[in-house]
Parts: C-alpha cells; structure tokens; sequence
C-alpha cells in the first residue's frame, strides 16, 4: 500500500486541481465576455441554429487579443476580441467567422469540450504518476521521457478531436446553405498571416494539426458528399 501511496496523491492532486481550473476557467469567462451583439454575424448563426433544430447559438466575445475561439463545456462558443477586430476591419469575413463558430460547435457537440478539461488533469496525473515511476528508474531522463510520453498522447488526441470538429463544421455549414469554401479559406488567411509575421502566428492555428492537411481532408469530404448527390 505504502509503495502506491504518491501515485494516489498525485492522483488526489490531479483531481483537485482539476476541479479548480474549471471552476477558474469559467469564472475568467464570465468575467471577461460580452454576448455577441453583430447583426450579420447574428444572421449567420441564426442559419446554423436553424440548421440545428435550435432557437439560437450563444456566442460570445471574450476580451482577449490572441486571434483565437473556443468552446467551454456547458455549450457556450467565444470568439477573441482579437478575432472578432479581425472580422470587423475586413480581413476576415462573415462566414468564415461562422466557420470558426460551427468547428467550436462540433467540439462541443462531439463531447471534445469535457473531455479536453479531462484530458488536461488526466494528462498531469499521468506524467506525475510516470515520473514517479520512471524518475526510480532513470532520475533525469525519466522526467523528459515521462513529458515526452504524455506530450505525445495529448498531440495523438487532439489532432484526431480536430479533424472530427472540421468534418462536424462543414457538414453544418453545408446544410446551413454556407458551405464549406469559408472554412478554407479561413484556413489559407491564417496560414498567411503565419507566414508574414513569424512569431505571431494565431493560437487558434497552433493548437491545431497543419493547414494544407486539413484543407485537403476538407476536399475529400466535398468530394465524398458530392458523388453521393
Ligand atoms: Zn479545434
């Protein structure tokens, strides 16, 4: 019993940490975010709504710059101020903004939403629980290996979570009558601004697998769709 005891403490402390940063994670949403108030924008949730069977998306702006957008768990979606200046000043336009809606959708839909807040406390229980264990067995390197270890489930798990939120975003966006043309070239605007200014490239990007990947599953899609019409 004595030798499990710090793998149960690390799992206690994962746990507890867990329901912390839910709890502060929506605290710091509450408090920094306004209910979208854009008529355009408005219509064009309104169209993926109805799309849905729904009365309406709660969308969200949350104050922050990173060009970014992001689902939490009770179904709430939240576009940057960073994104939303974006759309205003012309760079990005409506419906590629209602593309970045509809892939925060299919995270929450598909259960990603919880799961990731799961995935992050599981992931930190994980690699204490193997740098205990791999730390016993080789001191330094077991630290690296045990960050290298989890690192690489979170990247496996997230890219597959990435593209099912894609594939979810244009079956929507196509029944919505939107299609699936603004969710690539949101894509290839990102990518560029990437490019132009290293060092800035949008968090929104970062956290997810590479561009031409996806456009190119988004392309077998269409084609999919297209042969069965
Ligand atoms: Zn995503």
């Amino acid at each position: 019993m004595l030798r499990f005891t710090p793998i149960l403490l690390a799992l206690v402390y994962a746990l507890v940490m867990y329901r912390v940063s839910v709890w502060r994670t929506h605290r710091e949403l509450d408090a920094k975010s306004t209910e979208l108030a854009d008529a355009r924008l408005k219509h064009l949730t309104d169209q993926l709504a109805a799309a849905l069977g729904l009365a309406r998306i709660p969308v969200y702006i949350y104050e922050i710059d990173p060009v970014n957008g992001l689902a939490a768990p009770d179904g709430r979606i939240f576009i940057t101020r960073g994104f939303y200046r974006k759309y205003r000043n012309g760079e990005v336009t409506g419906e590629e903004m209602a593309s970045v809606i509809a892939h925060e959708l299919g995270h929450v839909a598909l259960g990603h939403a919880r799961r990731r807040m799961l995935d992050f406390s599981g992931q930190n229980a994980l690699r204490t629980a193997l740098i205990m264990v791999l730390g016993r067995i080789v001191p330094v390197a077991g630290v690296w290996i045990a960050n290298a270890l989890t690192g690489l489930l979170a990247a496996r798990l997230s890219r597959g979570d990435e593209y099912e939120a894609d594939e979810y975003a244009a079956a929507l966006l196509t029944k919505a009558g939107i299609g699936v043309g603004p969710q690539k070239s949101l894509f290839a605007k990102l990518e560029e601004l990437t490019q132009s200014r290293a060092g800035v490239s949008p968090a929104w990007l970062m956290s997810h697998p590479r561009t031409e990947e996806r456009i190119a599953a988004l392309d077998r899609l269409e084609a999919r769709w297209g042969a069965q019409s």
